[in-house]
Order: C-alpha cells, then structure tokens, then sequence
C-alpha cells in the first residue's frame, strides 16, 4: 500500500489538463460545423449544449459569406472556448465575395475567436459561381490566410487538380485543412505533400463505396482531424435528417476501428491535431 498517486491527466496541446475523475468518456472536437445556419433556428442552444454536455467540448463553425461569418463570429462570442469561427466565402457564394468583403474579415482575423479563414476552395459538382470567379476568390482567400497569419479551411468537390494547382502556386508555406476530405490515395497523398495541412473526415468515412478507408489508414496520425459538416452529412447508422456536433463521435467511432485504435486514443489524438491547427484554448494568438 503506498501513496496514492497522483492524478492521471489528458494531455492536450494548449488545454487545460482535466483531471480523470472529471473527464468525459470522450472528448472531441468538431472541427466543422455550420451551426450558424438557418436551420438551427429553433432550437441551436439546445444542440450546442448537447454537444458540450456529450462530449465534443470545442466546435469551429466556418462562415459560407460575410452574414454567415459575422453570425459564426457572433455564436464564438457567446461561448467562449467551445465556439470558435472562421471567416470566409464557401465557393458556392464565390460571386458575394469582393474587395470590401475581404477587408471584412480581415478586420475580424483580428478577434481572437476568429480561428481560421474559410470555408472557401472549388466545387466544380455544383458549379453555383462560375469557374474563374472561383478561382480568384480562391487565391484572394489564400492571400488573407497569409496575411491574417491563420489556417485555411479548404472545400474541395470535383475539383482536386485545379486545388492542388492553386495551393502550389500561391498556397506555399501556409497550413489548413482539406475540409470533409473525399478523394482517393493518390489524392490524398498529393494533399499531404503540403506539410502545414490536415485531411479531415466527415459522415462519408461512416458510409460504403468510397476509398475513404484506405486514406484513413494511410494518413499520419498527427494530421488528421473529425467533423460533422452540419447540418449536412449525417453519418451512418443515424436517420437523423439533420446531422449536429454531437454526432462527430460516429466518425471517430468508425476512424478508431479502421485505424485500430481505442475510441479515447483517437478522439486524443484529433482533439490534439485540431487544437494545434486552430490555437484552440489559447486566450489569445
Ligand atoms: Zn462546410
């Protein structure tokens, strides 16, 4: 019988340590989550507190446009520590994006709950802006990202070339993440050649039929990230119709199982990746 020993802790890049006694069964970061939208208008305190109260202690929610990023900005002000923004023009908006709107956020890169730029990148699926207009919104991104000193969170649909061309051109030396990554390996590995950015999994790596696995088990551990995407991409067994925080823990379910890792492992190993990306915890940059 000797002294009781002292306190196991979770260590977490920047975080507080939490003590065991205290700890949640998991603890995890959605690194990607639209709860400014609409469609939590009925009812968002509640889906955040579930998600705070479940487990997922910190969630960034990128802007789509100027409104939307102000909003996201907003829900970060509210909830200090666990809400954290980020400014930018997903590409189906490309056309909203101008000078003006630019400055905007670089005037809100300066609020410390402002954590990266983005969501932008290029969707060719949909194609909602024209193709050149998203590509120089794109680069215009890039350049924020350089200058506001944070990381970039990219959207990628149909359009992995033209990304990867980009990034080489006007990207180097910056870090970021490629959002709800859906390519294959060879893509993947193309990603992973800039050293600054992680590959982040959604709903899709819970569902059959993509090469989402075999990325998963490629990827370095150290740059790897989970998120919902809400409200979309509700990840499977779920038949939720809309996806929220919480249900991260799915994807960090299935990630643990490919990787062959426990659940706690994991969700330590991507809240660590996600905290070091964005600053996550820190009072200020
Ligand atoms: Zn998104």
């Amino acid at each position: 019988m000797g002294m009781p020993s002292p306190p196991e802790t979770v260590p977490l890049v920047g975080a507080r340590p939490i003590r065991t006694t205290e700890r949640k069964l998991w603890l995890l970061v959605d690194s990607h989550a639209h709860i400014d939208t609409s469609r939590f208008n009925a009812d968002r305190e509640t889906v955040i507190s579930a998600a705070l109260e479940g487990g997922v202690t910190r969630i960034v929610d990128p802007g789509t446009d100027l409104a939307s990023s102000q909003f996201a900005l907003s829900l970060a002000k509210a909830h200090p520590g666990a809400i954290f923004a980020a400014a930018g023009t997903h590409p189906h908006d490309a056309t909203t994006y101008s000078d003006e709107v630019g400055a905007r956020y670089r005037e809100m890169a300066k609020e410390p709950e402002v954590v990266a730029i983005g969501e932008f990148g290029l969707d060719y699926f949909r194609m909602l802006s024209p193709r050149d207009v998203q590509r120089d919104v794109f680069c215009a991104h890039l350049q924020l990202a350089r200058e506001c000193d944070l990381p970039c969170i990219i959207h990628v649909r149909d359009s992995h070339d033209d990304v990867i061309e980009l990034l080489r051109t006007h990207g180097q030396g910056l870090r970021g993440v490629f959002h709800c990554f859906s390519g294959n390996v060879a893509q993947a590995e193309e990603c992973l050649e800039f050293e600054g950015f992680m590959l982040s999994f959604a709903g899709p790596l819970t569902r059959q039929g993509n090469a989402l696995p075999e990325v998963a088990r490629m990827a370095p551990l150290d740059r790897i990230l989970v998120e919902t995407d809400s409200p979309y991409l509700v990840p499977q067994p779920l038949r939720a119709r809309r996806n929220e925080p919480l249900f991260v823990k799915y994807t960090a379910e299935k990630l643990a199982e490919i990787r062959g890792m426990t659940f706690e492992e994991i969700a330590r190993v991507t809240t660590a990746n996600a905290m070091r990306l964005f600053g996550l915890g820190e009072s200020s940059r």
